[in-house]
């Protein structure tokens, strides 16, 4: 039974029937039409396999990236399987800008839409054009615009809809090549004549200082979703507590009309979590994170019984003290796939 632990940068101790690299479309589905479970995987570093998995870990590394560009934008269509940072990095080389925010984000370019990462005040789903996707049952290819995959906060069609339903081949975007820079996050904000390198490198030193290197402290980066509440929720929080953090979220109301505005509260999930006492605090091997809670480490050996008490420790904590319920931002497999804590 092949070893998972270098597989997932949350590291648990778990194995699986068999794991298999593919390269091209043909052989992921001599795989996928061979095997009754299997999970796809890119880098690994969203995937927490809590037990041994009952299947067939098909690995991606579909590769390539070319380019052109009209006056106005640069056109990249990327093999899933390249490493994002190492694209970012790349990106920044050739000058072509946008994605100066995302760097040093872990894991595989054909994931990037699933979960629409974000980071720094930028999201990808502003840079993807189109997503190229194989259905699993069928091998047809499908063709997928930005609108079609239904990019949301940490969210996508990939989740819902096509969950489990397609593997993606290549990720397309469209970068402008004049757009205003994205500096209003934190510490970007006090950087003097921000360019596109000085924010790369900025982002690279921040997330250094801040977050643990998977390759020396096991994570799967946040643990859980920033909750977005009603700003009557907010306003509860607000008057019980002294200077809760918030985001306004604004997000287009579509049971009225176009131009209409629903007003909600983003509150980062590592200040309740901070609050409900969980900062620094460790279960066996498993410690949530003492200069960013929401990050659940590895200390070396952790069990995947002990990560999901963990995590259903402050859920219920969170939830009995503010009545928010948080949700995993992370994937997390039991023996036959996919759970839900
Ligand atoms: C230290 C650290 C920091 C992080 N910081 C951030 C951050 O700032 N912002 C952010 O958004 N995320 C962050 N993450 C989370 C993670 O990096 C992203 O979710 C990333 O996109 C996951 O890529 P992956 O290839 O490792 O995904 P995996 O864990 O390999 O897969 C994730 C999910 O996507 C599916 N999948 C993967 N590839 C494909 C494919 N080609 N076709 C179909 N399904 C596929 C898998 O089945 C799985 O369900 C962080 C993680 C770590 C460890």
């Amino acid at each position: 039974m092949p070893s998972l632990q270098r597989y997932s940068t949350f590291g648990l101790f778990a194995s699986c029937n068999s794991i298999q690299p593919f390269s091209d479309v043909a052989s992921f589905l001599h795989y996928y039409q061979q095997s009754s479970i299997v999970y796809i995987l890119g880098g690994g570093s969203n995937s927490v396999f809590t037990q041994d998995f009952d299947g067939t870990v098909l690995v991606n590394e579909i590769k390539g990236i070319s380019h052109f560009d009209t006056e106005s934008h640069h056109y990249l269509r990327v093999g899933a399987g390249e490493n994002w940072h190492d694209f970012v990095t790349l990106c920044m080389k050739e000058k072509w800008y946008g994605f100066e925010n995302l760097a040093l984000i872990p894991g595989s370019v054909g994931a990037c839409p699933i979960q629409n990462i974000g980071a720094y005040g930028r999201e990808v789903n502003a840079l993807i054009d189109k997503v190229e996707c194989v259905f699993l049952e069928t091998g047809e290819q499908v063709l997928l615009s930005n609108k079609d995959c239904q990019f949301g906060y940490r969210d996508s069609v990939f989740k819902h809809a096509l969950a489990n339903k397609v593997l993606i081949t290549h990720v397309n975007f469209k970068l402008p090549k004049h757009y205003e820079l994205e500096t209003s996050y934190g510490e970007l904000a006090s950087l003097s004549d921000p360019t596109p390198e000085k924010i790369y490198n900025k982002v690279i030193e921040i997330r250094k200082s801040k977050l643990p290197d998977p390759s020396e402290l096991g994570n799967a980066g946040s643990f859980f979703k920033n909750p977005v509440v009603s700003t009557t929720v907010y306003q509860a929080i607000a008057q019980e507590y002294d200077a809760v953090p918030h985001f306004v979220v604004r997000e287009n109301d579509e049971r009225t009309n176009a131009g209409s505005k629903l007003e909600q509260i983003k509150i980062p999930a590592a200040w309740l979590i901070d609050q409900a006492g969980f900062k620094g605090k460790t279960l066996n091997k498993v410690r949530c994170h003492p200069t960013q809670p929401l990050v659940l480490t590895n200390l070396g050996g952790a069990t995947g019984g002990d990560v999901i008490t963990m995590a259903k420790d402050i859920i219920a904590s969170v939830q009995e003290k503010f009545g928010i319920q948080l949700e995993p931002e992370v994937r997390i497999l039991g023996s036959k796939g996919l759970i839900s804590l």
